[in-house]
């Protein structure tokens, strides 16, 4: 698997191989890549405090801009996370970068994106 993490200027990759845990802490944007077919990842995540708000994010490949993002008071990651992806990739006009222009492809990121 690759985690892609976002410090608020540079994306960052950190590989996690078979047998391997990482800690990530509290906060930073990351984004799980897992493009190997039937490869599977434990994630464990810490309970929320009441009223803490999760969010999700997408990011401009062309110019690095936030494209869109959207706050949850998040329930269950199964039945919490898919409609705002639904959201997202049912519209262009979501997924124009308001800095630059480009149109996020959505689902799929560019073949570049997750290098394992
Ligand atoms: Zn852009």
């Amino acid at each position: 698997m690759l985690l892609k993490l976002f410090d608020g200027n540079e994306f960052y990759d950190v590989p996690i191989r078979e047998g391997d845990i990482f800690l990530l802490p509290a906060h930073v944007r990351h984004s799980p890549q897992r493009p190997q077919e039937g490869s599977i990842g434990l994630v464990i995540e810490p309970a929320r405090p009441e009223g803490l708000l999760d969010a999700l994010e997408w990011y401009c490949f062309k110019c690095g801009g936030l494209v869109f993002r959207d706050e949850i008071d998040l329930v269950s990651i199964v039945d919490d996370f898919p409609p705002i992806y639904e959201k997202f990739y049912n519209s262009v006009d979501i997924r124009t970068c308001k800095s630059c222009g480009e149109v996020h492809p959505g689902k799929e990121p560019p073949p570049e994106w997750v290098k394992l």
